[in-house]
């Protein structure tokens, strides 16, 4: 049963175990999901209830200090020998997700060699390696491979 709350995307904050409570807006039963593997989806789930409402949400991990962003960039595979341009769609502390403009030869597991600068003021320039988790099609998922201990330009621009 789909009801008026249809087109209403309810926001279900993540906490910082990557646990999230999804709690039904019709009758308020809660459930508790783990959302770990969901971190870069950008989708809204439905979610269906005991009471048989079905309700539209989508995860917020905001806490994790994650923020979408539309960033140009640059990578280079050095398994591969290929470098081109990309599209940052995600951005976090530990990784971010990009889209290539193109084809590519990634693949998991791959570690590549990533550079992109911020939309702050200084424009600061971000240069990592990252470890490929996720290829779908152009949609890639990296986590940051060696990541500084201290990393305060990334931190800053990611505060909420
Ligand atoms: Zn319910």
């Amino acid at each position: 049963m789909i009801t008026e709350q249809e087109h209403t995307v309810h926001n279900f904050h993540v906490d910082s175990d990557n646990q999230v409570r999804i709690e039904c807006p019709e009758c308020g039963l809660a459930r508790f999901l783990n959302a770990e593997g969901f971190r870069y989806v950008r989708d809204v789930f439905i979610f269906s209830c005991q009471c048989g409402a079905e309700f539209r949400g989508a995860f917020d991990f905001r806490n994790g200090w994650m923020r979408r962003v539309n960033l140009g960039g640059e990578y280079y595979n050095p398994r591969s020998d290929d470098s081109d341009e990309m599209r940052i769609e995600v951005l976090s502390m530990d990784g971010l997700a990009f889209r290539t403009l193109g084809r590519h030869s990634i693949e998991r597991g791959d570690i590549l060699n990533i550079n992109f600068r911020l939309d702050n003021v200084l424009s600061t320039e971000i240069r990592r390696q990252a470890r490929v988790l996720n290829v779908t099609d152009t949609a890639i998922e990296v986590e940051f491979h060696r990541r500084p201990p201290y990393d305060p330009d990334l931190g800053f621009y990611l505060m909420p």
